[in-house]
């Protein structure tokens, strides 16, 4: 038993993903956004509540691209995530295993019901990177994988609170690095969420 979830533990989940998903390619950006979206408003509530004191500042989220580096990044000022729940909210979803994955992707309608949606990331990108400070106490954090086990978590000088992931656009994705493809999907799922979305492109 312990070998076997040794071996589903270091399988590859690119081609997992490419193979379930291949068809929907662009909700990647949905995915992403909505989390900052959720995230950002959880910062409100807890705020509303007392349980986050201070200025809350500008609650936008701006998805900017970079042609040139390759990258796309979806950047909030929400919760933004400790170490800690870097670890459990997102490493341990992905590498819990490779069959209860499969398994709850199989059809791509569903992604996002299951807290998986951050996973999606993946269909478009060789590498992700998570930039994010939480509202709580402690040190801004970095996070980045290439889609297999060996991810890397680690403290950063990250001071502005909230969550920045920046995706590494995979050559057979290049479509999505064209300003007209990103602001096209922004304008079809992201009009009419409760927080304003704004695109820009790196360098102007
Ligand atoms: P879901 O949104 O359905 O919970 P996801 O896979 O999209 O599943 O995200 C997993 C978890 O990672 C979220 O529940 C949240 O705790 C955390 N997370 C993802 N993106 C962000 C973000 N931008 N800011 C704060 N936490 C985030
Ligand atoms: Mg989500």
């Amino acid at each position: 038993m312990q070998k076997g979830q040794i071996r589903v533990q270091t399988e590859n989940i690119f081609p997992i993903i490419k193979k379930f998903l291949y068809s929907d390619h662009e909700i990647f950006l949905r995915e992403l956004v909505s989390n900052a979206v959720d995230a950002s408003q959880k910062l409100k509530t807890l705020s509303s509540i007392g349980e986050a004191k201070g200025e809350l500042g500008e609650l936008r989220i701006d998805v900017v691209l970079d042609a040139k580096e390759k990258t796309l990044s979806i950047i909030d000022h929400g919760v933004g995530m400790t170490g800690e729940e870097v670890d459990k909210y997102i490493n341990q979803v992905a590498f819990s295993g490779a069959e209860e994955f499969v398994n709850k992707y199989k059809d791509a309608n569903i992604i996002g019901h299951f807290g998986l949606g951050f996973y999606s990331a993946f269909m478009v990108s060789d590498k992700v990177e998570i930039y994010t400070k939480s509202f709580k106490e402690g040190s801004g954090v970095f996070w980045s994988c290439d889609g297999s086990p060996e991810f890397e978590l680690y403290n950063v000088d990250y001071n502005e609170r909230g969550t920045k992931i920046v995706l590494h656009i995979n050559e057979e994705s290049a479509e999505f690095l064209e300003a007209g493809r990103i602001k096209g999907i922004l304008e079809r799922f992201c009009k009419f969420l409760p927080i304003p979305i704004y695109f820009s492109e790196a360098g102007e």
